[in-house]
């Protein structure tokens, strides 16, 4: 690819990622409204195109849309992020048989860059990677072509909209029509306060945005919505970003599936936490020098409220799991209170560091190369066979706290147990 080539990027979405996921591995369920449910089974997270048909919003509490669930026999699944980070994974890997340059932009969309494409029939291109996507995972995509990121994230939603999934506007004969059809709050990059201003302003199509005063955008939306108009014109100003930016801190909270009022049910929870945090640090080749607990009582019920957290800072900077148990529980013990019924509680690790540019400190009495082949061990052991096969007593068994998923499929793609049967 010569550098001079002017820039054409395409953004690949998987259509109704997690419903889709579930389809792949129970073909029963296409044609049939499916919805796949947040954490606890709260709120609505997916929707196939028959349950938006129904009428199923976007994030509303499972028990609001009870009676069309029943009414309509609609599929219900929990969220099972094992079986979602496989899949993705999976629909990634393609892509890049397809187009090296790949930014992976959420668990379901990537941007490619096809400036080096330019020869080819970008639409048919693209009608190639989508069957191919199709064909190895199972997963339908659709495709947007455009010169700029944001460009292609408009053409992608068309493309959603089109019997073929690929929308190109470097071939469309008509763009201002697609721009005039597209609001101003769906322009990638516009909020809601954003938005807002925009409609004050008159500004209420990414037609109208894109022809906006530059004065006035340098004045309200600053350099950021000053790129963000001329990306609408077609000059790109954001470029693939192939690896993403370090991470700043680890986070590993949730809300228990019942309110907790021991403190050794609020120590294993911590431990798991913990556990899982720490299996994110090491798999990033981080360490962490300063971590935070946190804790807090059921805001939206009339219980008596508590919360608090506290933050520490470590001796020396570590990635070993029972270190940062060990911190943490002294962490929780302390903040912790008697006669609160707890419903959601957390880690932070902040203060990352490159695991290989860990300071050695002078006092530090602990046998480092020895916990580093501990953890390598335990880590490889549970990816093999399965997150939680070898884990900290302090963890818990029976876990009672732990968040429903009464109605999650199984892990069909990451655990040797949930294979799917032929029959
Ligand atoms: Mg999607």
């Amino acid at each position: 690819m010569s550098p001079a080539s002017p820039p054409v990027f395409a953004l690949v979405d998987c259509n109704n990622f997690y419903a889709s996921c579930e389809r792949v591995f129970n073909p029963r369920l296409n044609g049939q409204p499916v919805i796949v449910l947040s954490n606890n089974d709260g709120c609505v997270v997916a929707r196939s195109n028959e349950a938006k048909q129904l009428g199923i919003g976007m994030g509303v509490p499972e028990f609001m849309v009870r009676d069309t669930i029943r009414a309509h026999r609609v599929q219900v699944f929990s969220s099972n992020y094992a079986l979602y980070g496989d899949m993705s994974q999976r629909v990634m890997e393609t892509l890049q048989q397809f187009c090296p340059d790949l930014e992976i932009y959420s668990i379901d969309e990537a941007f490619l860059s096809l400036s080096g494409f330019r020869s080819k029939n970008l639409s048919e291109y693209a009608g190639t990677i989508r069957s191919t996507v199709k064909c190895w995972t199972g997963l339908p995509v659709s495709i947007g072509i455009a010169e700029t990121k944001t460009l292609s994230k408009i053409a992608g939603g068309i493309a959603k909209k089109t019997p073929g999934g690929v929308f190109d506007l470097l071939t469309c004969s008509d763009r201002d029509s697609v721009l005039n059809q597209t609001a101003a709050s769906d322009v990638w990059g516009i909020g809601k306060a954003r938005s807002q201003l925009l409609h004050q302003h008159g500004i209420h199509t990414a037609l109208q945005l894109c022809h906006a005063d530059e004065q006035f955008i340098r004045k309200h939306m600053g350099i950021v919505g000053l790129r963000l108009v001329m990306e609408l014109r077609g000059i790109s100003c954001l470029e693939l970003e192939q690896c993403p930016p370090p991470k700043k801190g680890i986070t590993c909270a949730r809300s228990f599936g019942k309110a907790i009022t021991q403190l050794h049910e609020m120590e294993e929870a911590v431990s798991n936490y913990v556990t899982r945090a720490a299996e994110k640090l090491r798999a990033e080749e981080l360490a962490v020098t300063t971590l935070t607990v946190f804790l807090h009582t059921n805001q939206f019920k009339e219980v008596e409220q508590y919360s608090n957290s506290l933050t520490l800072k470590l001796p020396v900077a570590t990635d070993t799991t029972h270190e940062l148990i060990t911190a943490a529980l002294q962490g929780i013990r302390k903040i912790w209170r008697d006669g609160y019924a707890y419903k959601k509680a957390g880690v932070m690790f902040v203060g990352l560091v490159p695991a290989s540019r860990v300071q050695a400190d002078l006092f530090d009495g602990k046998d480092r190369t020895r916990s580093k082949k501990l953890m390598a061990a335990l880590d490889s052991i549970n990816e093999r066979f399965g997150s939680g096969t070898l884990q900290y007593a302090s963890s818990g068994i029976a876990k009672e706290w732990k968040a429903t998923f009464n109605r999650r499929s199984p892990a069909f793609t990451t655990s040797w147990d949930e294979l799917p049967v032929a029959r």
